[in-house]
Protein backbone atom coordinates (compact mmCIF):
# COMPACT_ATOMS: atom_id res chain seq x y z
CA UNK A 1 0.00 0.00 0.00
CA UNK A 2 1.49 3.46 -1.07
CA UNK A 3 1.93 5.78 1.74
CA UNK A 4 0.69 9.13 0.64
CA UNK A 5 -2.36 11.16 0.26
CA UNK A 6 -2.01 11.93 -3.05
CA UNK A 7 -4.24 10.50 -5.76
CA UNK A 8 -3.38 8.15 -8.40
CA UNK A 9 -4.03 9.88 -11.87
CA UNK A 10 -3.64 7.87 -14.87
CA UNK A 11 -3.84 10.07 -18.26
CA UNK A 12 -4.03 8.29 -21.97
CA UNK A 13 -2.47 10.37 -24.74
CA UNK A 14 -4.11 9.42 -27.99
CA UNK A 15 -1.87 11.82 -30.16
CA UNK A 16 -3.15 11.89 -33.23
CA UNK A 17 -4.43 8.85 -33.75
CA UNK A 18 -8.35 7.13 -34.10
CA UNK A 19 -11.38 7.84 -36.21
CA UNK A 20 -15.00 8.79 -35.16
CA UNK A 21 -15.82 4.92 -34.71
CA UNK A 22 -12.44 3.50 -33.31
CA UNK A 23 -12.72 6.64 -30.85
CA UNK A 24 -16.18 5.50 -30.37
CA UNK A 25 -15.71 2.52 -29.57
CA UNK A 26 -12.77 3.16 -27.25
CA UNK A 27 -14.86 5.61 -24.88
CA UNK A 28 -17.86 3.02 -24.81
CA UNK A 29 -15.18 0.32 -23.31
CA UNK A 30 -13.91 2.58 -21.11
CA UNK A 31 -17.06 4.44 -19.63
CA UNK A 32 -18.10 0.75 -19.03
CA UNK A 33 -14.87 -1.11 -18.02
CA UNK A 34 -14.02 1.72 -15.49
CA UNK A 35 -17.41 2.55 -14.03
CA UNK A 36 -16.74 1.03 -10.49
CA UNK A 37 -13.51 2.76 -10.01
CA UNK A 38 -12.70 5.20 -7.56
CA UNK A 39 -9.65 4.98 -6.23
CA UNK A 40 -7.82 6.34 -9.60
CA UNK A 41 -8.51 9.95 -11.77
CA UNK A 42 -8.19 9.24 -15.18
CA UNK A 43 -8.51 10.94 -18.07
CA UNK A 44 -7.96 10.83 -22.33
CA UNK A 45 -5.82 13.33 -24.03
CA UNK A 46 -7.75 13.31 -27.00
CA UNK A 47 -6.67 15.37 -30.50
CA UNK A 48 -9.10 18.45 -30.70
CA UNK A 49 -11.96 16.68 -33.23
CA UNK A 50 -12.94 14.22 -30.71
CA UNK A 51 -13.48 16.20 -27.70
CA UNK A 52 -17.01 16.50 -28.45
CA UNK A 53 -17.27 13.07 -28.60
CA UNK A 54 -14.98 12.85 -25.15
CA UNK A 55 -17.83 15.45 -23.77
CA UNK A 56 -21.16 13.36 -25.10
CA UNK A 57 -19.99 9.97 -24.04
CA UNK A 58 -17.41 10.49 -21.03
CA UNK A 59 -20.16 12.79 -19.16
CA UNK A 60 -21.29 11.55 -15.71
CA UNK A 61 -18.76 8.59 -16.34
CA UNK A 62 -16.20 9.93 -14.08
CA UNK A 63 -13.16 9.67 -16.86
CA UNK A 64 -11.83 13.10 -17.16
CA UNK A 65 -10.87 14.49 -20.97
CA UNK A 66 -8.75 17.12 -22.16
CA UNK A 67 -6.22 18.58 -24.87
CA UNK A 68 -2.74 17.42 -26.21
CA UNK A 69 -1.56 21.16 -27.02
CA UNK A 70 -3.24 24.81 -26.67
CA UNK A 71 -2.90 28.22 -28.41
CA UNK A 72 -0.62 31.10 -26.33
CA UNK A 73 -3.08 33.20 -27.41
CA UNK A 74 -6.40 33.91 -25.44
CA UNK A 75 -8.08 34.33 -28.98
CA UNK A 76 -7.61 36.45 -32.37
CA UNK A 77 -6.18 35.71 -35.66
CA UNK A 78 -4.39 32.95 -35.46
CA UNK A 79 -5.13 30.82 -38.34
CA UNK A 80 -5.53 27.20 -37.07
CA UNK A 81 -4.82 27.78 -33.34
CA UNK A 82 -7.17 26.78 -30.69
CA UNK A 83 -7.52 28.62 -27.45
CA UNK A 84 -7.89 27.69 -24.08
CA UNK A 85 -11.39 28.94 -23.72
CA UNK A 86 -12.76 26.99 -26.31
CA UNK A 87 -11.29 23.79 -24.65
CA UNK A 88 -13.52 25.05 -21.37
CA UNK A 89 -16.74 24.78 -23.48
CA UNK A 90 -15.55 20.99 -24.56
CA UNK A 91 -15.35 20.32 -21.00
CA UNK A 92 -12.04 19.39 -20.95
CA UNK A 93 -10.39 19.99 -17.60
CA UNK A 94 -6.46 18.89 -18.36
CA UNK A 95 -4.32 20.13 -21.12
CA UNK A 96 -0.83 18.25 -22.12
CA UNK A 97 2.23 21.14 -22.41
CA UNK A 98 5.30 21.17 -23.70
CA UNK A 99 5.02 17.13 -24.34
CA UNK A 100 8.59 16.41 -25.56
CA UNK A 101 7.08 15.83 -29.54
CA UNK A 102 6.50 19.33 -29.33
CA UNK A 103 8.83 20.38 -27.73
CA UNK A 104 11.32 18.34 -30.27
CA UNK A 105 9.20 18.17 -33.55
CA UNK A 106 7.39 21.67 -33.22
CA UNK A 107 10.43 23.97 -31.59
CA UNK A 108 8.14 24.80 -28.23
CA UNK A 109 11.12 26.19 -26.17
CA UNK A 110 10.20 26.61 -22.45
CA UNK A 111 9.22 30.10 -22.62
CA UNK A 112 6.04 29.27 -24.79
CA UNK A 113 5.24 26.12 -22.47
CA UNK A 114 5.03 28.89 -19.69
CA UNK A 115 2.92 31.18 -21.78
CA UNK A 116 0.83 28.13 -22.37
CA UNK A 117 0.40 26.99 -18.73
CA UNK A 118 -0.68 30.47 -18.23
CA UNK A 119 -3.25 30.73 -20.76
CA UNK A 120 -4.34 27.23 -19.37
CA UNK A 121 -4.68 28.66 -15.81
CA UNK A 122 -6.48 31.48 -16.40
CA UNK A 123 -8.99 29.61 -18.38
CA UNK A 124 -9.71 27.11 -14.84
CA UNK A 125 -7.81 24.10 -16.52
CA UNK A 126 -5.03 21.81 -15.59
CA UNK A 127 -2.22 21.62 -17.00
CA UNK A 128 0.12 18.63 -17.31
CA UNK A 129 3.41 20.06 -17.90
CA UNK A 130 5.52 17.54 -19.77
CA UNK A 131 9.78 17.59 -18.98
CA UNK A 132 12.05 14.64 -19.46
CA UNK A 133 15.69 14.38 -21.32
CA UNK A 134 16.85 12.81 -24.50
CA UNK A 135 18.92 9.77 -24.70
CA UNK A 136 22.25 11.71 -25.42
CA UNK A 137 21.97 14.06 -22.26
CA UNK A 138 21.30 10.92 -20.19
CA UNK A 139 23.88 9.54 -21.31
CA UNK A 140 26.01 12.57 -20.58
CA UNK A 141 24.58 12.80 -17.15
CA UNK A 142 22.84 15.96 -17.89
CA UNK A 143 19.28 14.44 -16.83
CA UNK A 144 18.96 16.24 -14.00
CA UNK A 145 20.13 19.71 -15.62
CA UNK A 146 17.96 18.89 -18.14
CA UNK A 147 15.20 18.59 -15.47
CA UNK A 148 15.93 21.30 -13.64
CA UNK A 149 15.86 23.65 -16.66
CA UNK A 150 12.48 22.93 -17.88
CA UNK A 151 10.83 23.21 -14.77
CA UNK A 152 13.02 26.36 -13.31
CA UNK A 153 10.99 27.93 -16.05
CA UNK A 154 7.77 27.90 -14.56
CA UNK A 155 8.71 27.31 -10.86
CA UNK A 156 9.92 30.98 -11.54
CA UNK A 157 7.50 32.41 -13.52
CA UNK A 158 4.33 31.29 -11.72
CA UNK A 159 2.60 32.01 -8.62
CA UNK A 160 2.37 29.72 -5.50
CA UNK A 161 -1.35 29.69 -6.27
CA UNK A 162 -0.77 28.86 -9.82
CA UNK A 163 1.93 26.12 -9.02
CA UNK A 164 -0.83 24.65 -6.52
CA UNK A 165 -3.32 24.09 -9.94
CA UNK A 166 0.05 21.92 -11.88
CA UNK A 167 0.21 18.05 -12.47
CA UNK A 168 3.72 17.40 -13.93
CA UNK A 169 4.88 14.15 -16.37
CA UNK A 170 8.22 13.23 -15.83
CA UNK A 171 8.77 11.31 -19.67
CA UNK A 172 12.40 10.48 -20.87
CA UNK A 173 12.42 11.37 -24.33
CA UNK A 174 14.19 7.54 -25.41
CA UNK A 175 11.48 6.29 -23.44
CA UNK A 176 8.28 7.15 -25.46
CA UNK A 177 7.18 5.31 -28.17
CA UNK A 178 10.32 2.92 -28.21
CA UNK A 179 9.55 0.30 -25.75
CA UNK A 180 11.91 1.24 -23.69
CA UNK A 181 10.65 2.25 -20.35
CA UNK A 182 12.68 3.72 -16.94
CA UNK A 183 13.32 1.24 -14.55
CA UNK A 184 11.30 1.68 -11.67
CA UNK A 185 14.47 3.17 -9.78
CA UNK A 186 15.25 5.41 -12.38
CA UNK A 187 12.07 6.43 -12.73
CA UNK A 188 11.70 7.25 -9.17
CA UNK A 189 15.57 9.02 -8.70
CA UNK A 190 14.17 11.83 -11.54
CA UNK A 191 10.55 11.78 -9.45
CA UNK A 192 12.13 12.33 -6.28
CA UNK A 193 14.54 15.01 -7.59
CA UNK A 194 11.14 16.68 -9.39
CA UNK A 195 9.87 16.29 -5.43
CA UNK A 196 12.87 18.03 -4.20
CA UNK A 197 13.09 20.98 -6.50
CA UNK A 198 9.63 21.92 -5.51
CA UNK A 199 9.98 21.70 -2.20
CA UNK A 200 12.63 24.21 -2.66
CA UNK A 201 10.22 27.00 -4.03
CA UNK A 202 7.15 25.81 -2.90
CA UNK A 203 7.59 23.77 0.35
CA UNK A 204 4.04 23.75 1.48
CA UNK A 205 3.20 22.50 -2.05
CA UNK A 206 6.05 19.33 -2.66
CA UNK A 207 4.13 16.51 -1.16
CA UNK A 208 0.76 17.32 -2.53
CA UNK A 209 2.19 17.65 -6.81
CA UNK A 210 1.17 14.66 -8.73
CA UNK A 211 3.95 13.52 -10.68
CA UNK A 212 3.06 11.32 -13.35
CA UNK A 213 5.58 8.67 -15.57
CA UNK A 214 5.69 8.35 -18.77
CA UNK A 215 7.15 6.36 -21.66
CA UNK A 216 6.36 3.25 -22.80
CA UNK A 217 3.99 2.40 -19.38
CA UNK A 218 2.22 -0.87 -20.53
CA UNK A 219 -0.14 -3.13 -18.96
CA UNK A 220 3.25 -5.77 -17.49
CA UNK A 221 5.40 -2.76 -16.36
CA UNK A 222 2.76 -0.29 -15.03
CA UNK A 223 2.38 -1.94 -11.12
CA UNK A 224 6.00 -1.95 -10.50
CA UNK A 225 6.47 1.82 -11.58
CA UNK A 226 3.07 2.84 -9.55
CA UNK A 227 4.46 1.18 -6.43
CA UNK A 228 7.75 3.64 -6.64
CA UNK A 229 7.29 6.23 -4.10
CA UNK A 230 7.12 9.45 -6.02
CA UNK A 231 5.51 7.95 -9.11
CA UNK A 232 1.83 9.10 -8.21
CA UNK A 233 0.60 6.92 -12.11
CA UNK A 234 0.94 7.48 -15.56
CA UNK A 235 1.02 9.52 -19.07
CA UNK A 236 0.79 6.78 -21.43
CA UNK A 237 0.52 7.17 -25.24
CA UNK A 238 0.74 3.85 -26.94
CA UNK A 239 -0.93 1.53 -24.45
CA UNK A 240 -4.00 3.92 -24.31
CA UNK A 241 -5.18 3.33 -27.44
CA UNK A 242 -5.55 -0.38 -26.65
CA UNK A 243 -8.91 -0.55 -24.15
CA UNK A 244 -7.59 -3.98 -22.13
CA UNK A 245 -4.16 -2.02 -22.11
CA UNK A 246 -5.00 0.90 -20.65
CA UNK A 247 -7.57 -0.17 -17.75
CA UNK A 248 -5.14 -2.85 -16.84
CA UNK A 249 -2.92 -0.10 -16.34
CA UNK A 250 -5.76 2.01 -14.22
CA UNK A 251 -5.91 -1.44 -12.48
CA UNK A 252 -2.31 -1.38 -12.26
CA UNK A 253 -2.27 1.69 -10.24
CA UNK A 254 -5.59 1.04 -8.21
CA UNK A 255 -3.39 -2.00 -6.72
CA UNK A 256 -0.49 0.02 -6.26
CA UNK A 257 -2.66 2.20 -4.00
CA UNK A 258 -4.30 -0.64 -2.50
CA UNK A 259 -2.26 -3.33 -1.74
C1 LIG B 1 3.46 9.84 -24.49
O1 LIG B 1 3.11 10.08 -25.63
O2 LIG B 1 3.35 10.72 -23.65
C2 LIG B 1 4.00 8.52 -24.17
C3 LIG B 1 4.46 8.31 -22.98
O3 LIG B 1 3.98 7.58 -25.18
P1 LIG B 1 4.28 6.01 -25.03
O4 LIG B 1 3.49 5.51 -23.84
O5 LIG B 1 3.80 5.40 -26.31
O6 LIG B 1 5.74 5.85 -24.81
Amino acid sequence: MKNTSRRPLVVGNWKMHGSLESVTALLNFLRHELQNNTVVDVAVCAPFVHLPLCRELLTISGIHWGAQNVSEHAQGAYTGEIAASMLVDLGCRYVLVGHSERRALFGEMDAVVVVKIKQVLKAGLTPILCVGETLAERECNATEAVIARQLHAVLNALTTEQLAELVVAYEPVWAIGTGKTASPEQAQAVHAYIRQLWTAKEPEQAEQLIVLYGGSVKADNARLLFTQPDVDGGLVGGAALDQNQFCAIVNAAEQAWNH
